[in-house]
């Protein structure tokens, strides 16, 4: 078994962070396997370097250790650079033009928690219209025509796990891709996507469970899809519920939610809070949401 922990730098780690990455470590110390951490930080708009070494920090602090080095994702840019090629040779991607007021702003695209879906304007474009773009230089992500995807792949499944780690055994899910629309795999300002990335390093790290929150459910659809395509092994799925604040919304690094840096400063004792975390006794105001 390899389980992996994979934050993006975007700030520092919050309890449920911490929770999270003890459960993915103790879940594959358990079954005698791995434990890795990857860092996610290709969105040059939101990661921020200095971020790295507080999350590592913070990990250490509470006990995380993981195996093996560090995989940063800002190091692989060639690997997804390689699959995107691959997928435009499959003639899956299309080149997309639309800035985010285009696309919100396009009759019939209804919003979904996970943002919008893609309405599809730019698949239409004709080979002319596209080099003309192209050739122009117009700033540009690349999408994936989901529709010629599946048909492609044709069916697929993926293996849930209950939560908690070893509630039960997993049931397979019918792969409901064409959900998500037609993702973006490389965006204007970043060289690939999470969808993309997050695959492909999986694969590459030789993840075998992923355990993650339950706000990346939706993704495991495309996920699942990515690695038919790119001929990967399907990794199993847990998703656990989110932690949610005294106001009954999520944590986020952004706002109000309890640091593990906080925690820290206030003088917690780390192997208090773990052994807290991992009996479901989480801070004061914090409860578990519904997965
Ligand atoms: N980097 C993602 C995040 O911080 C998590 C990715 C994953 O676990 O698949 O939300």
């Amino acid at each position: 078994m390899v389980t992996r922990f994979a934050p993006s730098p975007t700030g520092r780690l919050h309890v449920g962070h911490g929770w999270s990455a003890l459960m993915a470590m103790d879940m594959a110390r358990a079954a005698g396997g791995a434990f890795r951490l990857r860092i996610e930080d290709i969105d040059c708009t939101r990661s921020r370097p200095e971020h790295v070494a507080g999350i590592v920090e913070d990990l250490r602090w509470l006990g995380v250790a993981w195996d093996g080095e560090v995989i940063f994702q800002s190091e692989r840019l060639d690997r997804y650079e390689a699959a995107l090629r691959r997928l435009r040779e499959m003639r899956l991607l299309y080149p997309c033009f639309c800035s985010r007021a285009d696309i919100l702003a396009s009759a019939g695209a209804p919003h979904e928690p996970e943002g919008t879906i893609y309405p599809g304007t730019c698949r239409a474009l004709s080979d002319a219209e596209r080099a003309r773009r192209m050739a122009a230089g117009d700033p540009h992500a690349w999408r994936i025509d989901m529709a010629g995807a599946v048909s492609r792949t044709g069916s697929l499944h993926w293996t849930a796990l209950p939560f908690p780690p070893g509630a039960g055994p997993g049931a397979a899910i019918a792969a409901d891709p064409l959900a998500a629309g037609d993702v973006v795999l490389a965006r204007k300002d970043a060289p690939a996507s999470y969808h993309l990335s997050c695959t492909l390093d999986d694969a590459a790290m030789g993840v075998t469970h992923v355990l993650r929150g339950h706000d990346l459910f939706a993704a495991t659809h495309v996920h699942r899809l990515l690695q038919a395509l790119l001929d990967l092994p399907a990794p199993v799925y847990l998703h656990h519920p989110l932690l949610l604040g005294a106001d009954g919304r999520r944590l986020a690094k952004r706002s109000g939610s309890i640091a593990l840096a906080d925690l820290r400063a206030q003088g917690a004792d780390p192997a208090r809070l773990a052994a807290d975390l991992r009996a479901g006794r989480f801070p004061v105001g914090i409860s578990l949401g519904e997965a």
